[in-house]
């Protein structure tokens, strides 16, 4: 659906070369929900903006839809820019026009019939429940209501694409969840893919499928979501991650590693499923194993609740051995605490 193939773009500033993307090579596919994150400078905006190409990359190819944007002229350009719609941090409605003339203004430059601009705008208005605020200016809605307008704006063409650049940043943590769910909906019901950049890890959590991580221009990391956060690999994610599950060692589990006697052995075990997590457990004492439970905390990205337990296994070296081998076999990510190791390490 939109492909980034090398992409690059400097920009030149005071005779300085500043590379906010360098050689990205990124796939989003029909139907995604796609999340860009990073750090302040990190790129991400450029990005974005060469997908409508406002910001028109200085070397690499933008794919959308199977066309090379870089390749059209300004009126084939015109076209299919009209089959992405975006919407911003900070809204960008025209604030001398009603709400109801915000929305119908896309429709009025391609000269859409004045009926059909009516019944669309109702239409849409209807859609992000702003039906009653058609005759209302901007300067009259909350922060969520002109979020809506500005969604409603961008759907009005009926684009294939949605850009979401910041979307949700000006936004109360409530109105961000309520504007985010809409998202969603608009995804699932239109099949409408969307791209949208974040510095907010909880809000890829909430809504994508798959994240890219951005640093200094590049793509270091990429993937499902669930993946990258379970298992995140480049100190950048990592830091992302930390920030919406805590990596510290549980009180209770320092306590116990303070006061470890020598037949004591204590584990952290990481899981992506509810079932697994009751099944291991049970396996362990099944076996014969003195084990108990220290700590369990559970945490939800998206539809996968992922486990973090730390369980202490006491015996002779002979039981260790049989722990260890039941360890080695099971799927789960499972790591001997020894020291004040992390969550993400
Ligand atoms: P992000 O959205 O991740 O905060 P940006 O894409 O806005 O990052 O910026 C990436 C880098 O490019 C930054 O160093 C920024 O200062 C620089 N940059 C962005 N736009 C311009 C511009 N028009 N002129 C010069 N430098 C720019």
């Amino acid at each position: 659906m939109i492909e980034f193939k090398g992409v690059s773009k400097t920009f030149s500033s005071n005779g300085q070369d500043i590379h906010a993307l360098r050689e990205i090579d990124l796939q989003i596919e029909k139907g995604d929900i796609y999340g860009v994150i990073g750090f302040s400078g990190a790129g991400k905006s450029t990005l974005i903006r060469t997908v409508n190409l406002i910001e028109r990359p200085t070397a690499g190819e933008v794919i959308v839809n199977k066309e090379n944007l870089m390749h059209l002229n300004s009126r084939q350009l015109q076209r299919a820019k009209r089959n992405i719609g975006m919407i911003f941090q900070h809204f960008n409605l025209l604030q001398s026009k009603t709400v109801f003339e915000n929305v119908a203004t896309p429709l009025r430059l391609v000269k859409t019939k004045k009926s059909a601009v009516n019944q669309r705008v109702n239409e849409l208005l209807s859609y992000v429940g702003l039906e009653a605020f058609a005759s209302r200016y901007p300067d009259q809605l909350s922060g969520g209501q002109k979020q809506r307008v500005g969604i409603a704006r961008a759907l009005a063409s009926n684009p294939e694409i949605l850009l979401c650049d910041e979307a949700t940043s000006a936004l109360d943590p409530e109105t961000t969840s309520s504007i985010l769910q809409l998202l969603k909906q608009i995804n699932k019901e239109y099949n409408i893919t969307i791209l949208m950049i974040t510095h907010e890890l909880g809000v890829v959590r909430e809504i994508c499928n798959k994240v890219a991580v951005m640093d200094d221009g590049r793509i270091v990391e990429e993937g499902n979501v669930e993946k990258v956060l379970s298992q995140p690999v480049h100190e950048t994610t990592k830091k992302f991650v930390r920030s919406i599950i805590p990596d510290d060692l549980p009180q209770k589990v320092k306590q116990h590693l303070e006061n470890k006697e020598s037949d004591e052995r204590i584990y952290h075990v990481q899981i992506t499923d509810d079932a697994d997590q009751t099944a291991l457990f049970n396996d362990l004492v099944h076996q014969g194993l003195n084990v108990s439970l220290l700590h369990a905390s559970m945490h939800e990205i998206r539809e996968t609740t992922f486990g973090s337990i730390y369980v202490r296994v006491k015996g002779d070296a002979v039981a260790q051995q049989a722990a260890q081998r039941y360890f080695d076999k099971t799927s789960s990510e499972i790591k001997e605490v020894t020291a004040h190791a992390g969550l993400v390490a």
